[in-house]
C-alpha cells in the first residue's frame, strides 16, 4: 500500500480501477478484461491493414512524378513489419492487456529510444518515419472509436480516472454515472476541475504531480477526496473503510440538476440547452439539466440507422420519441450536416442507400455538406422535412439549416419546407407552425447576418466550423491546430456582429459550438452580450455554478477591454487573470 498526498477539492472516498489518460500525448490507457484481448488484437491488425493500403496507394500516386518522395513510403511499408512496431505491439496487448492506441504508443517510445542510440546521422533520422508511422496507425485506430465517449465505454462500472490533466472539454465525454472518482497530477484548489468535481459531485483530488505516471493501468486505487490522498493497493482493512464511508452521493436515476435557466450572481438569467448526437443522450440531457436540446446533429442517425434515411416512418418515429421526451422544453433539430468526405468514410454501406453514393475525388470539406447537399439531393430532404413535420405536433420542434452561405439557399430550403407541409396537410394531418432557423457557421453568413435574420426564426453561431473557416484552419489537421485560435479578434468581432443582427430583429441567437463548453470562453461570451447556448451535457452543471458565481455587469466590462486587444495572447491573458486559470481550447473540436 503507497499513499499519494495532493490535493482534495471534492469530499468523499471511493474505491475503483484506475483508468490513465494522458491527455498531452492524446492516447489513453486503460486496462482490457482477457475477453478483449483479441478485440484489441483486432483493431490493431484492422489499423495495420488501412495503413498498408492508405502507403501503398500513397507511393503509387508519388512513383511517376517524385520517385524520391516514394522510396519514403516503402520504407514506411517496411516499417509496418519491423517486428519492433506493430508486432511489437501486438505483443504489449497481449502480455499488458492494454488498448491498441496505448501498445502502439509504447511500442514507438521503445523504438525511438534505439534509434536515439545510433550514431548514423541518417538513421537517427529515420525516427521521424517510425513517428509518421505511429501516427498513422493511431489515427487508422481512432476511424472506429472517433470520440472519447466511444473509447471509455469500453471502461468498467468500478472505474476512477487518473489523469494528467482534465479539461472541461474532455471531462464532458466521461461518462460520470460509470467513473466513481478522479485524480489529476495538475491542478490546484481554484482549477476549473476542483469546481467541475464539486458540481459532479464524485471525490477528486488534484496536484499529484506524477500519479499518472506512478499508477498502471487497472490497479486498485482509492481516492480519498476528503483527505487529499490517493491510496495504491489499498489493504482489505482500507478497503472496508472505504465501504463503510462510500454513502451513494449521486443523486437516484431520474434527479439530477434543476432545469431551468442558469442565473449570474447579478440576476440575469442564462439558457442553458444540450448538444446531443444520439437519442440516448437525451438522458444525459435531462440529468444535466438541460432546458432544451439546442442542437441534435440528426446525421448521427446514419451512423446507426442506416435504413432510417430513406424512410420517413422510422425517422418520424426517432423525432417523435425525442420531442417528448424533452417536452415542453424545445428540440432543436438540425437537418443532416453530413460532408463528402464523412459520407466516403461511410461509402461501403452508403453505396446501398441510392442518392447518397459520393465522387470520393472531389470530396473537400468545404465542398458539398449540410444543406447544399440536402438540396442537390431533394429527394431524401423532403423525407426528412416531412418526417419532421409530423412529429412536430408532439413536442416543441425547432428546424435548423446548417452550412448556409447565402440568403437563396435558406429561401430554397424554406420552399421545400413549406412543400413538405403541403404533402402533409394533403394527407389529412397538417402540421403545426414551426420555427426555422440556421447555424452561423460560414463567415459570409455573419457578414450577412442581418440579411439572413428578416427570413429566419433564430439563430445558432456554430463557432467550431466559423472558427476554422474564419481563419483557414481545418479543425481536424493537427498541423495547424496552434492556429485554431477561438480568442482570435475577429471571431469575437464576427460574434458581436451576429449577436447585434439577431437583436436589430428581435430574434434569440444562441452559441452551439464547443466555445460555450469552455466556462472561461463561456464567461466572455456572455459579457460580449449573449444568454443562450448549447452545450455538451456534460460541461451544463460546470457552466451552471461557474455562472452563479460571476457577474454579468463584470463580464461585460471585462469583454469591452478584450475587444480593444490585438493578438490573442493578450486577449488570453486578461482573461485569464480576470477569470481564474482555465483551460482554453486549443486544436480544433470534435
Ligand atoms: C459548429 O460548427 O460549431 C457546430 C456546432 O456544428 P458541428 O460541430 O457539428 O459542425
Ligand atoms: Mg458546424
Amino acid at each position: 500500500m503507497q499513499r499519494l498526498t495532493g490535493i482534495g477539492v471534492s469530499p468523499g472516498v471511493v474505491s475503483g480501477r484506475a483508468v490513465i489518460l494522458i491527455q498531452r500525448a492524446q492516447v489513453l490507457r486503460y486496462q482490457v478484461s482477457p475477453a478483449r484481448v483479441a478485440h484489441e488484437l483486432a483493431r490493431l491488425e484492422e489499423s495495420r491493414s488501412r495503413s498498408r493500403s492508405q502507403l501503398t496507394e500513397i507511393r503509387a500516386r508519388l512513383a511517376d512524378r517524385r520517385p524520391e518522395m516514394a522510396s519514403l513510403f516503402d520504407a514506411q511499408l517496411l516499417m509496418l513489419d519491423d517486428p519492433m512496431l506493430a508486432p511489437r505491439a501486438a505483443e504489449i496487448i497481449r502480455q499488458q492487456r492494454v488498448n491498441a492506441e496505448w501498445a502502439v504508443q509504447q511500442a514507438f517510445d521503445e523504438c525511438s529510444a534505439v534509434f536515439d542510440e545510433v550514431a548514423d546521422p541518417y538513421l537517427r533520422e529515420r525516427k521521424g518515419d517510425v513517428a509518421d508511422l505511429a501516427g498513422r496507425l493511431r489515427m487508422n485506430l481512432r476511424r472506429d472509436v472517433s470520440t472519447l465517449r466511444d473509447l471509455l465505454s469500453g471502461v468498467d462500472e468500478s472505474s476512477v480516472i487518473v489523469a494528467d490533466e482534465l479539461t472541461p472539454s474532455l471531462a464532458a465525454q466521461v461518462d460520470w454515472t460509470k467513473v466513481r472518482g478522479f485524480a489529476t497530477d495538475a491542478g490546484s484548489r481554484t482549477y476549473h476541475t476542483a469546481i467541475l468535481a464539486r458540481s459532479l459531485d464524485v471525490p477528486a483530488v488534484v496536484g499529484l504531480h506524477n500519479a499518472s505516471a506512478q499508477i498502471e493501468p487497472g490497479q486498485l486505487i482509492v481516492i480519498d477526496g476528503s483527505a487529499s490522498q490517493v491510496i495504491l493497493d489499498p489493504t482489505p482493512e482500507e478497503l472496508a473503510r472505504v465501504a463503510r464511508h462510500a454513502d451513494d452521493r449521486r443523486p437516484a436515476a431520474g434527479e439530477g440538476e434543476p432545469r431551468g435557466p442558469a442565473v449570474t450572481a447579478d440576476g440575469v438569467a442564462i439558457r442553458l440547452d444540450a448538444n446531443i448526437e444520439f437519442p440516448d443522450d437525451l438522458a444525459a440531457a435531462r440529468y444535466a439539466g438541460a432546458e432544451g436540446i439546442g442542437l441534435y446533429r440528426s446525421e448521427f442517425l446514419l451512423a446507426s440507422e442506416l435504413d432510417a434515411v430513406g424512410d420517413e416512418d422510422r425517422q418520424y418515429a426517432i423525432y417523435r420519441d425525442i420531442l417528448e421526451a424533452m417536452a415542453p422544453g424545445w428540440v432543436t433539430v438540425r437537418t443532416f450536416d453530413i460532408d463528402e468526405d464523412q459520407l466516403a468514410a461511410r461509402r461501403a454501406r452508403h453505396a446501398l442507400v441510392p442518392g447518397w453514393e459520393t465522387d470520393e475525388t472531389r470530396a473537400s470539406r468545404q465542398g458539398l455538406r449540410g444543406l447544399r447537399l440536402s438540396l442537390m439531393r431533394p429527394e431524401l430532404f423532403r423525407i426528412q422535412l416531412r418526417a419532421l413535420l409530423r412529429a412536430a405536433s408532439h413536442g416543441h420542434l425547432r428546424i435548423m439549416f446548417p452550412f448556409v452561405s447565402s440568403v437563396a439557399q435558406l429561401r430554397a430550403a424554406r420552399v421545400m419546407v413549406g412543400e413538405a407541409a403541403a404533402d402533409l396537410a394533403r394527407r389529412g394531418a397538417a402540421p403545426p407552425r414551426v420555427a426555422i432557423g440556421v447555424t452561423i457557421e460560414i463567415p459570409a453568413a455573419a457578414y450577412t447576418a442581418d440579411l439572413l435574420a428578416r427570413e429566419v426564426d433564430f439563430f445558432a453561431i456554430g463557432t467550431n466550423d466559423l472558427i476554422q473557416y474564419c481563419l483557414a484552419v481545418d479543425r481536424a489537421d493537427e498541423r495547424v491546430s496552434q492556429l485554431y485560435e477561438p480568442l482570435h479578434p475577429a471571431i469575437l468581432r464576427m460574434i458581436v456582429t451576429v449577436r447585434r443582427a439577431a437583436a436589430r430583429h428581435r430574434i434569440p441567437v444562441s452559441v452551439c459550438g464547443e466555445m460555450a463548453s469552455d466556462p472561461a470562453l463561456l464567461a466572455l461570451l456572455v459579457g460580449l452580450g449573449l444568454t443562450e447556448f448549447s452545450m455538451t451535457p456534460g460541461a451544463i452543471p460546470v457552466a451552471r455554478q461557474m455562472l452563479a458565481e460571476l457577474r454579468r455587469d463584470e463580464l461585460g466590462a471585462l469583454a469591452r477591454r478584450i475587444r480593444r486587444l490585438a493578438t490573442v495572447e493578450d486577449i488570453e491573458h486578461e482573461l485569464m487573470h480576470a477569470i481564474g486559470r482555465l483551460t482554453l481550447i486549443k486544436g480544433g473540436a470534435r
